[in-house]
């Protein structure tokens, strides 16, 4: 076996140049904190954009995974398997979902539901009401439907030809989605409720509910992408349940493995029936692996003093960064829910988001941006509060040296 040291150098000799990695590389981690090869110690605030829900190594999921990795893998969709059943179950439990579909992926989970919602108007309705209405700034994958779908014209930059019959209206601004939405074309309404890679903005409680009439007067299918809002991030396994607005179809994917690939479609009996045999599928979804470790994931968020703690926690963090934030004059504004935090960078560090993440990684915590002016914040969901104050103090020897104080 080659196991030759590597390094940062590396990543440009053999990969693809699509990312812009940083230049340390985590080598391990526990709880919230992570090691890098120099064995650099760092407090994760980044989660791997709001996937490591339960922290590195939660001892839960390893064991899950190591349970599971002695009894069997994988077997395609040609047989199905005990954990991918289970795992329906639960999430038809804890949801208004009737029917799941396993995908690996947030992108593969919005492309089902895309496809499904066009399946179902072209069932009921006919082939003309094929159009989806989504959002700009919006963030929905990187396959070539899903980045039509998002709101964000420079990822489909180069790629064109686009799938067609996609309109972008603005978010939280309902009249924009009346002029765009008729009974005789629309088959849905594609919306974040928390938009993640937009810069962390939150759906208003009414416009949603208005999305919800909207597409209830014109038949219309209302499509919930809870990529990054879902399981747990809120406080709520889903946001949609602290709306109190519900869907037609939701998606899940990042922290639903909690570091582990796996994704979902979830949608009611009705709409589901469109997806008749043979019409999509997925050689990886449903993996038995992927489900036993998302199967631990779902029954350890979904208890009730877990998710209490998010809140706390969420004030904890927010109070912390507006202070630091009053202190050197940098945010506008916190915002966000739960501990999916966006801290608005003010008019003077517009466009600095990226100096305070590489400050940060060299005070030892790791962050993320959403955008080029919002410091973004995805930390585990049980990170305790020690963790949380030194992230805190780290930050903000970070935010003193970008400052030149
Ligand atoms: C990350 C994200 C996706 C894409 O998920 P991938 O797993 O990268 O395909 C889709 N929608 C939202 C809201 C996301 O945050």
């Amino acid at each position: 076996m080659n196991r030759e040291p590597v390094s940062r150098e590396l990543f440009d000799e053999v990969m693809v140049p699509n990312y812009a990695p940083g230049t340390v590389i985590p080598v391990k981690g526990e709880g919230s904190h992570v090691w890098d090869q120099e064995g650099k110690e760092y407090i994760d605030l980044a989660g791997g954009i709001a996937v490591t829900c339960l922290g590195h190594s939660h001892p839960g999921l390893v064991s899950a995974l190591m349970d599971q990795a002695e009894k069997i893998w994988h077997l395609s969709n040609v047989m199905t398997n005990e954990p991918a059943l289970r795992l329906a179950k639960t999430l038809c439990g804890l949801t208004f979902a009737e029917r799941v579909f396993f995908a690996n992926s947030g992108g593969e989970a919005n492309e089902a539901a895309f496809k499904l919602a066009r399946r179902y108007s072209w069932e009921h309705f006919g082939p003309e009401k094929n159009e989806i209405i989504a959002f700009k700034n919006a963030f929905h994958g990187r396959t070539l439907f899903t980045v039509s779908v998002g709101g964000q014209p420079k990822y489909l930059e180069g790629f064109e030809p686009a799938p067609g019959g996609i309109h972008h209206a603005d978010f939280n601004d309902l009249e924009s989605v009346k002029k765009l939405i008729s009974r005789d074309k629309t088959c849905a309404v594609v919306v974040e409720p928390i938009q993640g890679e937009g810069g962390v903005m939150p759906g208003d409680g009414e416009f949603l509910k208005g999305l919800r009439e909207l597409c209830d007067d014109n038949d219309a299918l209302l499509v919930f992408d809870e990529v990054q809002s879902g399981v747990g991030r809120t406080g709520h396994l889903y946001a949609y349940q602290m709306y109190g607005v519900t869907p037609d179809i939701l998606s899940t994917a990042k922290g639903l493995g909690g570091g582990f690939p796996v994704a979902a479609m979830l949608t009611t009996e009705k709409v589901g029936k469109s997806l008749g045999v043979g019409t999509h599928g997925s050689t990886y979804g449903g993996n038995a692996l992927a489900c036993a470790v998302a199967q631990r994931v779902i029954d350890t968020v979904s208890q009730p003093d877990i998710l209490k703690g998010v809140a706390a926690r969420s004030d904890h963090l927010r109070k912390g960064m507006m202070e630091i934030g009053e202190r050197y004059g940098i945010f506008s504004e916190v915002r966000g829910s739960g501990l999916l935090l966006g801290c608005v960078l003010t008019e003077e560090w517009q466009g600095k988001a990226k100096e305070f993440l590489n400050a940060g990684l060299e005070e030892g915590v790791m962050v993320l941006i959403a955008g080029p002016s919002v410091i973004r914040l995805a930390p585990s969901l049980i990170i305790p509060e020690p963790d949380l104050d030194e992230a805190l103090t780290r930050f903000e020897a970070a935010v003193k040296k970008v400052c030149g104080q």
